[in-house]
């Protein structure tokens, strides 16, 4: 039984490991990884903005905030998905401050 917070989930996926690389990492299979990020609502999906298990939309982008790289979905988005979040609710059109 995978006991694992949605927390340390979440930031498994934020740091790029698969739902195999979770597995092998709590002892478990991927497929129970896949069904508690779903039911704990902290899928690759939900996570990152995209399903991982096709090829990501746009290409591989480096953050203005944080730079780290991250899959962009157009020219517009210059911003990761972990960053947005932090910034959320913050008026975008003025920029954003780097943490
Ligand atoms: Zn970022």
């Amino acid at each position: 039984m995978l006991t694992v917070s949605a927390a340390a989930l979440r930031q498994h996926i934020i740091d790029g490991e698969t739902y195999a690389a979770i597995a092998h990492r709590y002892g478990s299979s991927e497929g129970a990884v896949t069904q508690r990020c779903r039911r704990l609502g902290v899928s690759a999906r939900q996570v990152l903005g995209y399903h991982r298990a096709g090829r990501p939309k746009g290409r591989r982008r480096m953050c203005v905030v944080c730079e780290s790289e991250f899959s962009s979905t157009g020219a517009g988005n210059v911003v990761c998905k972990p960053c947005k979040q932090i910034h959320a609710g913050e008026n975008w059109t003025s920029g954003v401050t780097p943490i």
